[in-house]
């Protein structure tokens, strides 16, 4: 078996984090290093290295973490919007290799981003 990523591990509640959502296909939870007043990550338990893994059968679940996403919104009442992100491998500075969404909010972003 190879080893669990550090995602795994909030998964099976070998390492603590503030769990905010959790249903049969994903877990959220707020980011240890939070970039904005609200900052979620949605992390499916289906361990999938970057976005580049991605293949047609996961095409459901990745729309799932979507609407997942869209619920945390509502939940944490960001009604002036919202950012999700995905960032794959080295240039987008991809730390954790288990893919998950960022949604981040309560602020206003510029663009681009840095
Ligand atoms: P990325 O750079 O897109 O791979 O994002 C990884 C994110 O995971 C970063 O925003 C980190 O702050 C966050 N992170 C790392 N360790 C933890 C942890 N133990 N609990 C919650 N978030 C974490």
């Amino acid at each position: 078996m190879p080893d669990k990523t550090l995602f795994e591990k909030i998964i099976d509640r070998e390492i603590p984090a503030d769990i905010v959502y959790e249903d049969a296909q994903c877990i959220a939870f707020r980011d240890i290093n939070p970039q904005a007043p609200t900052h979620v990550l949605v992390v499916p338990r289906k361990p999938i290295p970057t976005l580049d893994d991605l293949t047609e059968e996961d095409a459901p679940l990745v729309g799932h973490l979507f609407l997942v996403a869209q619920r945390i919104a509502a939940d944490e009442g960001l009604t002036g919007g919202y950012r999700t992100v995905f960032n794959c491998k080295a240039d987008a500075q991809q730390t954790v290799f288990h893919i998950h969404l960022h949604v981040l909010g309560g602020r206003s972003f510029s663009w681009p981003p840095g």
